[in-house]
């Protein structure tokens, strides 16, 4: 099944340009095209660049030249509001043949545009990046793909934990090409692992034998005990899904990740099923009085350590009247480091109705990049205890 319009497929290529010099100036970072990226992945469609453009007529048909030379839909976003600096229409105009077409936005003032030139499509939609996503998916996409795509093809994502990008493939040096032979492959490294996705193409049939093929392929290597997924959620939206299913809550103490943990999990609307409150415990004050870690276990084994995240996940736990309650206590740097427990130390614990897991790890990194690194390892040893 293909679009109605005879010049686009499924093989139509695309190209994405933001405009504004506001993105080069480093005042804002593009929203927009990494959001259309995720959605022209998810739908089976190929986007081969995206590009920043100052906001100016030389450098934007300058823009446009370029990625008309390489992409049959190219999409530009930004510069469409009344402003005298929103230029996009005035320079899209002329450049297009023929008349442009209006596309409404149900969210804002600004219109979008859409035009031809030489058998390619164009379309302009507003910067901000809510109007630009709900433009792109009610107005935009439906116009250009009323029917939607084909569906012959679709991404296989098999995410891992606990190894580096480096490690996994010189560790398995055959998988690369093994994984190859079932379709594009692509390595994406995150704060403890690697995304390995295949984007594989043919029947739904097809897919479904190559998708069972590469998990055996997965199965057999030594990365095995290191997949926690295959599917394409965040490790927030993962955990919350396993505990969404089985009507089971949770909370958070944290002391190191100040409120991160929490904050990754209310992104999530409809988070309120699972997620109950947290207790930000920063001063060791607060871990006893709120939380009732006692004077010996700081005294004996510090405020960072396993014995602490702990007595902080039990008390938590009674506190907030969860099922599960997680803890984090580290240090995160770049000061506050000592021989025995240096920067990026890390005492986590879970404490669950029946089961209990905990651990002192050490990660290296940035202040924030250990934060991320601190909340990961903590919501994978969730996700790995709800698994079994
Ligand atoms: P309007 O001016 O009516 O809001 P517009 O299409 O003219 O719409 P711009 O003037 O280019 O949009 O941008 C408005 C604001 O939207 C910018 O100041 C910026 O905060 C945000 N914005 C624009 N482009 C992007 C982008 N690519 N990614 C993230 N934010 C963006
Ligand atoms: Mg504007």
């Amino acid at each position: 099944m293909s679009s109605s319009d005879p010049l686009l497929s499924s093989d139509s290529t695309w190209a994405f340009i933001a405009i504004g010099s506001e993105l080069l100036k480093g005042v804002c970072e593009d929203e927009n095209g990494p959001w259309l990226a995720r959605f022209l992945q998810s739908k089976g469609h190929r986007l081969i660049h995206i590009g920043l453009c100052e906001d100016n007529e030389k450098a934007i048909l300058k823009a446009l030249d370029e990625a008309l030379a390489r992409a049959d839909i190219v999409v530009l976003s930004g510069g469409l509001g009344p402003t005298p600096d929103d230029l996009t229409e005035g320079v899209l105009s002329p450049y297009v043949e023929g008349p442009t077409e209006h596309l409404p936005n149900p969210v804002g003032k600004a219109y979008g545009l859409l035009g031809r030139r030489e058998g390619r499509t164009l379309a302009a939609l507003p910067g901000v990046p809510v109007e630009f996503r709900k433009m792109f998916e009610a107005e935009l996409y439906p116009r250009l793909f009323p029917k939607g795509t084909s569906s012959d093809s679709s991404r296989l994502t098999v995410k891992t934990w606990g190894i580096g990008e480096e490690k996994l493939w010189n560790e398995n040096p055959r998988l690369w090409d093994d994984l190859a032979a079932f379709g594009s492959v692509s390595s994406l490294p995150w704060a403890l692992g690697v995304d390995i996705g295949v984007d594989l193409r043919g029947s739904l049939e097809e897919r479904k034998e190559k998708e069972q093929n590469i998990l055996d392929i997965l199965a057999k290597g030594h990365l095995k005990d290191r997949i926690w997924q295959v599917g394409e959620l965040d490790l927030s939206h993962y955990v919350f899904k396993l505990l969404e299913k089985r009507s089971l809550s949770l909370g958070f103490c944290e002391s190191c990740t100040g409120g991160l943990a929490s904050h990754h999990l209310t992104d999530i609307p409809g988070s309120s099923k699972v997620f109950k409150g947290s207790v930000v415990c920063y001063a060791n004050d607060i871990k006893s009085r709120v939380l009732g870690l006692s004077e010996k276990i700081l005294k004996d084994h510090g405020a960072v350590s396993e014995e602490t995240a702990r007595a902080l996940a039990q008390g938590g736990q009674k506190l907030l009247g969860v099922d599960y309650c997680l803890a984090y206590t580290g240090i995160a740097g770049p000061g506050g480091g000592s021989p025995e427990k240096p920067v990026g130390t890390v005492g986590i614990a879970l404490q669950g109705p029946r089961d209990d897991v905990s651990g002192l790890f050490h990660f290296s990194g940035s202040r924030t990049g250990l934060k991320e690194k601190f909340w990961a390892q903590g919501l994978l040893m969730l996700a790995r205890t709800l698994q079994g």
